[in-house]
């Protein structure tokens, strides 16, 4: 297992860690000039914080930085009710891959999606397998242009809590199983996003990992679990303030291969994102050495 606790070259900051400081949006080019003076050296941008930047202007920053990237996030929401959804979902993912190629990310981050309209407050039905089933449906429909592209997609399963309105892949196990029907060659082209805030509970988190080994390990994200958490989505806790074994976890997805960066993930709109971006960017250094 590799030793982080001198240096920070393990390191990556996924973007919307610190994407709105003290309730003003920290722009994305200044996160990147301030991730790259601390010597960082790898980040995982959103595509609403590159497309307020513009794609051409943040690929000649990281380019100008030096600057790696961990993922790309995020592509998904596959499930639909109509056609025309259906269409939509896919036009917006291919743009979504042609801007991770551009940005030379190393894959495309999926969150699949959960029951259509529920993300906005009323889902049109209660048909969980169904919404299953389309996003199986939109993965392979998906692999075809990642393959045409060379560009890895990430299926991200996310904490059962959001399996209604964000994604209805829930556990490493059903993520692989996909992988495994979609992929079945583990070609390198079909994967996992292993974020640990959704993950760390699962019984069969080590198996699962080991099932993955390193042709589908794609990402590894880290934040901790805040007991209590007060937020669903934007309480997540900075490493090492809550009860996930984060080490551990690094422990058992490089035991299987994966040689990736740990990308922090933090959404936090009553701490992290009420402070200065550096004060946050400082704080994940030391956090990374001492509980990554
Ligand atoms: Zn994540």
């Amino acid at each position: 297992m590799r030793d982080f606790s001198a240096d920070h070259r393990g390191l990556s900051i996924n973007t919307a860690t610190v994407r709105k400081q003290r309730g003003q949006d920290w722009p994305l080019l200044q996160i990147l000039d301030a991730c790259a003076a601390r010597g960082i050296g790898a980040i995982s941008p959103w595509r609403d914080q590159v497309q307020a930047a513009g794609l051409a202007a943040t690929a000649a920053a990281v380019k100008a930085h030096g600057l790696a990237l961990s993922g790309y996030c995020r592509g998904g929401m596959f499930t639909h009710t109509d056609p025309a959804g259906r269409q939509a979902a896919r036009d917006d993912n291919r743009r979504a891959l042609d801007e991770a190629c551009t940005l030379n990310a190393p894959c495309l981050v999926l969150v699949v999606g959960g029951l259509p309209g529920a993300l906005a407050g009323q889902a049109a039905h209660k048909d969980i397998a169904g919404a299953r089933a389309q996003v199986s449906e939109g993965i392979a429909e998906l692999l075809v242009d990642a393959r045409e592209r060379g560009m890895p997609l990430a299926i991200e399963p996310l904490h059962p809590m959001y399996a209604a309105d964000r994604a209805c892949i829930n556990t490493l196990e059903q993520a692989l199983d996909l992988c495994d029907a979609l992929d079945p060659q583990r070609s390198g082209a079909l994967g996992v996003a292993v974020d640990l805030y959704h993950v760390w509970w699962d019984p069969k988190l080590q198996a699962q990992i080991a099932r993955a080994g390193a042709q589908r390990l794609l990402a590894f994200h880290v934040c901790d679990w805040l007991t209590p958490t007060t937020d669903l989505l934007n309480d997540r806790g900075m490493m090492g303030d809550g009860v996930i074994d984060i080490r551990q976890a690094r422990g058992w997805v490089e035991a299987n291969g994966f040689a990736g960066y740990s990308e922090v993930e933090i959404f936090s709109s009553a701490n992290w994102w009420q402070r200065g971006g550096g004060e946050v960017l400082d704080t994940c250094i030391e956090r990374h050495r001492r509980c990554v």
